[in-house]
């Protein structure tokens, strides 16, 4: 494989790792900077698991993953998101990732363009580019004032080599929810372009914005060519499991499932039993997680709008909020740099979600209110020390 510079290390794991080191030094450091819950995998879905291990689905099984689980995905698809899919549809993979990365690989061919709406998860690039290392990404940048989608930008973009767009709601970086006008508006302009829609979905469990989850995959121009990625890591505190899905209709779910196959054969079948377990889980348990993530996002608006210069658009979903630091006339990376050794405060620069984007930083929600709060005093503190200059 033609391994290039865009396949790098994980960056978004860098800082993380500094913190890491600093916090093992006895140096105490508040992470705004992973991208994960900061609690533990809740213990239904852990005795589901062990449960599964001893009856003994531990052995080679289904490519596209258990019927029972891909029984309850066509459930949850039908109440929660208007998607209407058969289990033939389904195919459980070792991750979200994962997911996305085998539907990368059966789509593309050399000299196909891919639209990437940026900021977006630093992975995408990467997994572009070993799926097809002569794909080639077209980045179209959401707005800058609110994280909406630039219908007119993605118009520009497309094209007859057009072979998918790749887009991700509730978003990382931002925290934007899209809103049901932008998907039928986006929806309206894809009509007539026969490309892939890849809506990734990971982050849709976690909704504090009071408004319904939209699916792409619902829209009926363009439902049969979107391809929906979703996974359990994020909404149950699952990150190192290893388990995700995705909903694919047509020929090209052959593909995806060869590419299985000979990739990964099948994922781990007690850990789909733990899925399962997930998916039962009490209805409090996800509005618990939600409430914290709305009190760190209410803060976050609080101490923002106390701090001149500082802007970040309220996050309505997904872990993250991205802020705004063009006033203090440094680049991400240096801010981020001394956030952390100044002020022992570890948040994501924003360079590593698109070129475009060296004016923000990203910071996870997902820690307790408490130090969340002080992270982020500290991060105006700095931001203003830096523009006053
Ligand atoms: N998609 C986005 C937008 C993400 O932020 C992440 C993880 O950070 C993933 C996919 C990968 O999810 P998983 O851990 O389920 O593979």
């Amino acid at each position: 494989m033609k391994i290039g510079p865009e396949i790098g290390d994980s960056l978004e794991l860098r800082f993380s790792n500094i913190a890491h080191a600093m916090n093992a030094r006895g140096e105490p450091i508040i992470s705004l900077g992973l991208g994960e819950p900061d609690f533990p995998t809740p213990p239904e879905v852990i005795d589901a698991a062990a449960e599964a291990m001893r009856a003994g689905l531990t052995r080679y099984s289904n490519p596209f993953g258990l019927i029972e689980l891909r029984q309850a995905v066509c459930a949850k698809l039908a109440s929660e998101n208007d998607i209407a899919a058969r289990p033939e549809d389904i195919l459980v993979a070792p991750g979200a990732k994962m997911a996305l990365s085998l539907a990368l690989g059966a789509l593309l061919t050399p000299g196909d363009e891919v639209i990437v709406v940026t900021p977006c998860y630093p992975s995408y690039a990467p997994q572009i580019k070993i799926a097809e290392p002569d794909a080639v990404i077209r980045p179209v940048d959401l707005r800058k004032q609110d994280f909406g989608l630039d219908l007119d930008a993605i118009a520009a973009s497309l094209g007859p080599r057009t072979r998918a767009i790749l887009l991700n709601f509730p978003h990382n970086p931002s925290g934007r929810m899209m809103s049901a006008g932008e998907a039928d508006a986006l929806a309206g302009l894809l009509a007539d372009h026969d490309c892939a829609i890849i809506s990734d979905e990971i982050y849709e469990r976690l909704n504090f914005s009071g408004a319904r989850h939209v699916s792409l995959g619902a829209r009926p121009k363009i439902a049969e060519r979107v391809i929906t990625i979703n996974g359990f890591s994020k909404a149950f505190a699952m990150t190192g499991w290893r388990i995700g899905y995705l909903v694919a209709k047509g020929p090209i779910m052959q593909i995806i499932s060869r590419l299985q196959q000979n990739m990964n054969t099948n994922t781990v079948p007690f850990i789909q039993k733990a899925a399962l377990a997930a998916f039962d889980l009490p209805g409090d348990f996800l509005d618990d997680y939600n409430t914290r993530l709305k009190t760190n996002a209410e803060n976050l608006r609080h101490i923002v709008s106390n701090s001149p210069g500082l802007h970040s658009p309220a996050p309505e979903g997904g872990l993250f909020a991205f802020v705004n630091i063009a006033h203090t006339g440094i680049g991400s990376d240096a801010f981020a740099t001394g956030l952390l050794e100044e002020h022992g405060v570890a948040a994501t620069p924003g360079i590593v979600f698109g070129s475009e984007w060296d004016d923000h930083v990203r910071i996870s929600l997902a820690i307790a209110p408490d130090p969340f709060a002080e992270g982020v005093a500290r991060l105006g503190a700095f931001a203003e020390r830096l523009r006053a200059g």
